[in-house]
Protein backbone atom coordinates (compact mmCIF):
# COMPACT_ATOMS: atom_id res chain seq x y z
CA UNK A 1 0.00 0.00 0.00
CA UNK A 2 1.61 2.92 -1.31
CA UNK A 3 -0.34 5.45 -1.11
CA UNK A 4 -2.09 6.77 2.76
CA UNK A 5 -5.68 6.97 3.05
CA UNK A 6 -5.72 10.65 2.48
CA UNK A 7 -3.88 10.11 -0.56
CA UNK A 8 -5.92 7.66 -2.34
CA UNK A 9 -9.22 9.63 -1.42
CA UNK A 10 -7.31 12.71 -3.13
CA UNK A 11 -7.55 10.82 -6.51
CA UNK A 12 -10.28 9.64 -6.03
CA UNK A 13 -11.69 13.10 -5.16
CA UNK A 14 -9.86 14.30 -8.76
CA UNK A 15 -12.00 11.69 -10.68
CA UNK A 16 -15.31 12.76 -9.64
CA UNK A 17 -14.30 16.65 -10.07
CA UNK A 18 -13.73 15.23 -12.99
CA UNK A 19 -16.98 13.56 -13.97
CA UNK A 20 -18.60 16.35 -12.69
CA UNK A 21 -16.75 18.14 -15.53
CA UNK A 22 -17.52 15.88 -18.18
CA UNK A 23 -21.13 16.11 -17.51
CA UNK A 24 -21.46 20.05 -17.29
CA UNK A 25 -19.40 20.13 -20.53
CA UNK A 26 -21.68 17.73 -22.05
CA UNK A 27 -24.75 19.79 -20.79
CA UNK A 28 -23.37 22.37 -22.06
CA UNK A 29 -22.90 21.49 -25.76
CA UNK A 30 -26.12 19.65 -25.71
CA UNK A 31 -27.97 23.14 -24.80
CA UNK A 32 -25.66 24.57 -27.41
CA UNK A 33 -27.08 22.36 -30.19
CA UNK A 34 -30.34 22.88 -29.21
CA UNK A 35 -30.64 25.91 -29.17
CA UNK A 36 -28.93 26.20 -32.58
CA UNK A 37 -31.09 22.97 -34.17
CA UNK A 38 -34.42 23.22 -32.28
CA UNK A 39 -35.19 19.74 -34.39
CA UNK A 40 -32.46 17.92 -32.48
CA UNK A 41 -34.31 19.00 -29.27
CA UNK A 42 -37.68 17.28 -30.65
CA UNK A 43 -35.60 13.92 -31.96
CA UNK A 44 -34.45 13.64 -28.28
CA UNK A 45 -38.06 14.19 -27.45
CA UNK A 46 -39.45 11.75 -29.22
CA UNK A 47 -36.64 9.22 -28.75
CA UNK A 48 -37.45 9.27 -24.46
CA UNK A 49 -41.32 9.67 -25.44
CA UNK A 50 -40.50 6.18 -27.56
CA UNK A 51 -38.40 4.87 -24.89
CA UNK A 52 -40.80 5.20 -22.45
CA UNK A 53 -43.64 3.98 -24.68
CA UNK A 54 -42.19 1.03 -25.10
CA UNK A 55 -41.13 0.06 -21.73
CA UNK A 56 -44.97 0.22 -20.90
CA UNK A 57 -45.45 -1.94 -23.33
CA UNK A 58 -43.11 -4.70 -22.34
CA UNK A 59 -44.47 -4.65 -19.06
CA UNK A 60 -47.70 -5.51 -20.47
CA UNK A 61 -46.54 -8.55 -21.77
CA UNK A 62 -45.34 -7.02 -25.49
CA UNK A 63 -42.55 -9.30 -26.27
CA UNK A 64 -41.45 -7.47 -29.50
CA UNK A 65 -41.59 -3.65 -27.66
CA UNK A 66 -37.97 -3.47 -27.05
CA UNK A 67 -37.04 -5.28 -30.97
CA UNK A 68 -39.04 -2.28 -32.34
CA UNK A 69 -37.79 0.76 -30.22
CA UNK A 70 -34.61 -0.33 -31.59
CA UNK A 71 -34.79 0.11 -35.17
CA UNK A 72 -37.15 3.08 -34.65
CA UNK A 73 -34.20 4.58 -32.12
CA UNK A 74 -31.67 3.90 -35.12
CA UNK A 75 -33.53 5.58 -37.50
CA UNK A 76 -33.98 8.18 -35.29
CA UNK A 77 -30.74 9.06 -34.40
CA UNK A 78 -29.69 8.98 -37.97
CA UNK A 79 -31.82 11.70 -39.01
CA UNK A 80 -30.31 13.58 -35.38
CA UNK A 81 -26.89 12.82 -37.43
CA UNK A 82 -27.61 14.25 -40.26
CA UNK A 83 -28.76 17.63 -38.65
CA UNK A 84 -25.80 17.63 -36.56
CA UNK A 85 -23.54 17.70 -39.45
CA UNK A 86 -25.66 19.74 -41.38
CA UNK A 87 -25.13 22.47 -38.99
CA UNK A 88 -21.30 22.21 -38.92
CA UNK A 89 -20.90 19.87 -35.38
CA UNK A 90 -18.76 16.96 -35.48
CA UNK A 91 -20.13 13.47 -35.09
CA UNK A 92 -19.70 13.29 -31.04
CA UNK A 93 -20.39 16.50 -30.33
CA UNK A 94 -23.36 15.59 -27.95
CA UNK A 95 -21.78 12.52 -26.59
CA UNK A 96 -20.24 12.72 -22.68
CA UNK A 97 -16.23 13.13 -23.08
CA UNK A 98 -13.49 11.41 -21.00
CA UNK A 99 -10.52 11.76 -19.95
CA UNK A 100 -9.51 8.84 -19.92
CA UNK A 101 -11.81 6.93 -22.35
CA UNK A 102 -10.79 3.56 -21.19
CA UNK A 103 -12.45 3.96 -17.32
CA UNK A 104 -14.48 6.61 -18.48
CA UNK A 105 -12.80 8.68 -15.24
CA UNK A 106 -14.34 6.46 -12.61
CA UNK A 107 -10.12 4.73 -11.89
CA UNK A 108 -11.30 1.33 -12.92
CA UNK A 109 -11.94 -0.35 -16.00
CA UNK A 110 -12.89 -4.14 -15.46
CA UNK A 111 -12.55 -4.54 -12.18
CA UNK A 112 -8.83 -3.76 -12.01
CA UNK A 113 -7.59 0.12 -11.64
CA UNK A 114 -7.15 1.91 -14.76
CA UNK A 115 -3.59 2.96 -16.19
CA UNK A 116 -4.60 6.56 -15.37
CA UNK A 117 -5.08 5.73 -11.44
CA UNK A 118 -1.17 4.80 -11.64
CA UNK A 119 -0.30 7.91 -13.51
CA UNK A 120 -2.01 9.69 -10.55
CA UNK A 121 -0.75 7.50 -7.48
CA UNK A 122 3.05 8.00 -9.67
CA UNK A 123 1.97 11.76 -9.79
CA UNK A 124 1.54 11.87 -5.90
CA UNK A 125 4.35 9.86 -5.00
CA UNK A 126 6.83 11.95 -6.85
CA UNK A 127 5.39 15.03 -5.03
CA UNK A 128 5.99 13.77 -1.90
CA UNK A 129 9.16 12.65 -2.37
CA UNK A 130 10.45 16.13 -2.05
CA UNK A 131 13.12 15.92 -4.84
CA UNK A 132 10.35 15.23 -7.77
CA UNK A 133 12.81 17.33 -10.08
CA UNK A 134 16.00 16.24 -9.33
CA UNK A 135 14.77 13.04 -10.30
CA UNK A 136 14.04 13.71 -13.68
CA UNK A 137 17.86 14.60 -14.48
CA UNK A 138 19.57 11.99 -11.59
CA UNK A 139 18.03 8.44 -12.38
CA UNK A 140 19.84 5.02 -14.00
CA UNK A 141 19.00 6.29 -17.49
CA UNK A 142 21.23 9.43 -17.08
CA UNK A 143 24.19 7.99 -15.60
CA UNK A 144 27.18 7.87 -16.46
CA UNK A 145 30.75 6.69 -16.16
CA UNK A 146 32.73 9.26 -17.60
CA UNK A 147 33.78 10.43 -14.79
CA UNK A 148 35.45 7.33 -13.68
CA UNK A 149 39.25 6.13 -13.83
CA UNK A 150 39.02 2.85 -15.76
CA UNK A 151 42.81 2.96 -15.79
CA UNK A 152 44.61 2.98 -11.98
CA UNK A 153 43.57 0.01 -10.22
CA UNK A 154 42.06 0.57 -6.60
CA UNK A 155 44.55 -1.52 -4.96
CA UNK A 156 42.48 -3.05 -1.68
CA UNK A 157 39.80 -4.12 -4.33
CA UNK A 158 41.97 -5.34 -7.03
CA UNK A 159 39.62 -3.48 -9.88
CA UNK A 160 39.63 0.07 -11.46
CA UNK A 161 37.30 2.68 -10.00
CA UNK A 162 35.33 2.36 -13.27
CA UNK A 163 34.92 -1.42 -13.01
CA UNK A 164 33.83 -0.99 -9.47
CA UNK A 165 31.61 1.68 -10.34
CA UNK A 166 30.12 -0.87 -12.55
CA UNK A 167 29.37 -3.19 -10.16
CA UNK A 168 28.11 -0.94 -7.38
CA UNK A 169 25.46 0.35 -10.03
CA UNK A 170 24.63 -2.84 -11.10
CA UNK A 171 24.21 -3.90 -7.02
CA UNK A 172 21.93 -0.76 -6.57
CA UNK A 173 19.80 -1.58 -9.75
CA UNK A 174 18.99 -4.77 -8.60
CA UNK A 175 18.40 -3.40 -4.88
CA UNK A 176 15.75 -1.10 -6.45
CA UNK A 177 14.44 -3.91 -8.33
CA UNK A 178 14.11 -6.77 -5.83
CA UNK A 179 13.22 -3.83 -2.93
CA UNK A 180 12.05 -4.97 -0.09
CA UNK A 181 12.54 -8.66 -0.30
CA UNK A 182 16.41 -8.71 -0.70
CA UNK A 183 17.23 -6.20 1.39
CA UNK A 184 15.63 -2.66 2.80
CA UNK A 185 18.58 -0.64 3.72
CA UNK A 186 21.81 0.69 2.30
CA UNK A 187 24.67 2.70 3.67
CA UNK A 188 26.43 5.04 1.13
CA UNK A 189 29.87 6.37 2.68
CA UNK A 190 32.75 8.62 0.74
CA UNK A 191 33.89 11.46 0.50
CA UNK A 192 32.03 14.50 -1.25
CA UNK A 193 31.29 14.33 -4.49
CA UNK A 194 31.81 10.56 -5.57
CA UNK A 195 28.13 9.87 -6.61
CA UNK A 196 26.41 8.75 -3.42
CA UNK A 197 23.60 11.74 -3.67
CA UNK A 198 23.60 10.44 -7.81
CA UNK A 199 22.98 6.65 -6.39
CA UNK A 200 20.71 7.49 -3.95
CA UNK A 201 18.35 8.95 -6.46
CA UNK A 202 18.87 6.51 -9.46
CA UNK A 203 16.88 4.27 -6.06
CA UNK A 204 14.62 6.55 -5.52
CA UNK A 205 13.07 7.21 -8.91
CA UNK A 206 13.24 3.14 -9.79
CA UNK A 207 11.23 2.64 -6.62
CA UNK A 208 9.14 5.38 -7.18
CA UNK A 209 8.28 3.98 -10.32
CA UNK A 210 7.35 1.01 -8.95
CA UNK A 211 5.45 2.71 -6.71
CA UNK A 212 7.11 2.81 -3.29
CA UNK A 213 6.59 5.67 -1.52
CA UNK A 214 9.99 7.44 -1.19
CA UNK A 215 10.92 10.79 0.77
CA UNK A 216 13.88 12.35 0.73
CA UNK A 217 15.27 14.57 3.53
CA UNK A 218 19.05 16.31 4.01
CA UNK A 219 19.96 15.33 7.43
CA UNK A 220 19.97 18.88 8.04
CA UNK A 221 16.17 19.05 7.12
CA UNK A 222 15.17 16.06 8.67
CA UNK A 223 16.62 16.62 12.54
CA UNK A 224 15.19 20.20 11.80
CA UNK A 225 11.72 18.62 11.26
CA UNK A 226 11.98 16.82 14.23
CA UNK A 227 13.31 19.13 16.59
CA UNK A 228 10.14 21.32 15.44
CA UNK A 229 7.85 18.36 16.38
CA UNK A 230 9.56 18.04 19.79
CA UNK A 231 9.37 21.71 21.01
CA UNK A 232 7.07 23.84 19.17
CA UNK A 233 3.91 23.01 20.09
CA UNK A 234 2.66 25.79 17.87
CA UNK A 235 3.08 23.79 14.55
CA UNK A 236 2.55 20.70 16.14
CA UNK A 237 -0.03 19.40 13.73
CA UNK A 238 1.88 20.28 10.78
CA UNK A 239 5.27 18.89 12.23
CA UNK A 240 3.44 15.28 13.43
CA UNK A 241 2.19 14.89 9.85
CA UNK A 242 5.51 14.79 8.75
CA UNK A 243 6.66 12.87 11.20
CA UNK A 244 4.42 10.21 10.09
CA UNK A 245 5.36 10.20 6.91
CA UNK A 246 8.77 9.12 7.88
CA UNK A 247 7.97 6.84 10.03
CA UNK A 248 6.09 4.89 7.65
CA UNK A 249 7.24 5.92 4.22
CA UNK A 250 8.17 2.40 2.27
CA UNK A 251 11.25 4.10 1.51
CA UNK A 252 13.39 6.97 3.91
CA UNK A 253 16.45 8.51 1.92
CA UNK A 254 18.65 10.35 4.64
CA UNK A 255 21.03 12.46 2.76
CA UNK A 256 24.36 13.68 3.89
CA UNK A 257 24.28 12.48 7.78
CA UNK A 258 27.15 14.02 9.62
CA UNK A 259 26.75 17.50 8.50
CA UNK A 260 24.23 18.77 10.54
CA UNK A 261 24.88 20.49 13.77
CA UNK A 262 25.08 17.57 16.07
CA UNK A 263 24.29 17.42 19.80
CA UNK A 264 22.40 15.13 21.99
CA UNK A 265 19.13 15.33 20.73
CA UNK A 266 20.08 14.59 17.11
CA UNK A 267 21.90 11.47 18.31
CA UNK A 268 18.66 10.22 20.21
CA UNK A 269 16.63 11.25 17.06
CA UNK A 270 18.74 9.44 14.73
CA UNK A 271 18.89 6.43 16.75
CA UNK A 272 14.88 6.61 17.46
CA UNK A 273 14.11 7.14 13.46
CA UNK A 274 16.58 4.10 12.57
CA UNK A 275 15.82 1.72 14.99
CA UNK A 276 12.11 2.48 14.25
CA UNK A 277 12.07 2.27 10.61
CA UNK A 278 14.26 -1.38 11.10
CA UNK A 279 10.91 -2.46 13.38
CA UNK A 280 8.45 -1.20 11.09
CA UNK A 281 10.53 -3.21 8.42
CA UNK A 282 10.57 -0.12 6.35
CA UNK A 283 13.65 0.79 4.20
CA UNK A 284 16.23 3.39 4.61
CA UNK A 285 19.19 4.56 2.85
CA UNK A 286 21.77 7.06 4.51
CA UNK A 287 24.55 8.64 2.94
CA UNK A 288 27.54 10.29 4.80
CA UNK A 289 31.05 11.25 4.37
CA UNK A 290 31.39 9.64 8.03
CA UNK A 291 33.21 6.00 7.92
CA UNK A 292 31.64 3.71 10.42
CA UNK A 293 34.14 4.51 12.97
CA UNK A 294 33.13 7.95 12.81
CA UNK A 295 29.81 7.52 13.02
CA UNK A 296 30.02 5.73 16.26
CA UNK A 297 31.75 8.68 17.93
CA UNK A 298 29.80 11.42 16.08
CA UNK A 299 26.29 9.59 17.35
CA UNK A 300 26.44 6.45 19.62
CA UNK A 301 27.61 3.07 19.67
CA UNK A 302 23.85 1.87 19.24
CA UNK A 303 23.47 3.71 15.94
CA UNK A 304 26.77 2.02 14.65
CA UNK A 305 25.97 -1.56 15.58
CA UNK A 306 22.09 -1.09 14.51
CA UNK A 307 23.22 0.02 11.41
CA UNK A 308 25.91 -2.28 10.86
CA UNK A 309 23.68 -5.49 11.24
CA UNK A 310 21.23 -4.44 9.21
CA UNK A 311 22.09 -2.59 6.26
CA UNK A 312 24.08 -2.96 3.21
CA UNK A 313 27.44 -0.67 3.28
CA UNK A 314 28.73 0.71 0.31
CA UNK A 315 31.67 2.65 0.51
CA UNK A 316 32.54 4.98 -2.88
CA UNK A 317 36.18 6.05 -3.81
CA UNK A 318 37.25 8.33 -6.71
CA UNK A 319 37.55 12.04 -6.96
CA UNK A 320 35.30 14.83 -6.63
CA UNK A 321 32.80 14.45 -9.96
CA UNK A 322 31.73 17.44 -9.52
CA UNK A 323 35.02 18.95 -9.40
CA UNK A 324 35.86 17.21 -12.48
CA UNK A 325 32.89 18.16 -14.72
CA UNK A 326 33.75 21.31 -13.70
CA UNK A 327 37.13 21.52 -14.49
CA UNK A 328 36.19 19.74 -18.10
CA UNK A 329 33.37 22.34 -18.55
CA UNK A 330 36.46 25.30 -18.40
CA UNK A 331 38.67 23.55 -20.83
CA UNK A 332 35.73 23.40 -23.16
ZN1 LIG B 1 -8.58 5.49 -16.78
Amino acid sequence: MALTNSQYNEVMRDYERQQRENRYDWQRRVEEVYKQVPQIRQLDEEIRARGAASARQALNGDEDAAHRFRGVLLDLKEQKQVLLAAAGYPADYMEMRYRCVKCRDTGYANGHKCHCFEQARSRILYDQSNIRHVLMQENFDTLSYDWYDGGKQLEHLGMTELEYMRMVVRNCQEFARSFPKKGQNLLFTGSTGVGKTFLTNCIAKALIDRYISVIYFTSQDLFELLSRYKFDRDSQEEAEDGYRHILDCEMLILDDLGTEVNNTFVSSQLFYCVNERINRHKGTIISTNLSIGMLRDAYSDRVASRIMSHYGLIPLYGGDIRMKKKNFRGLT
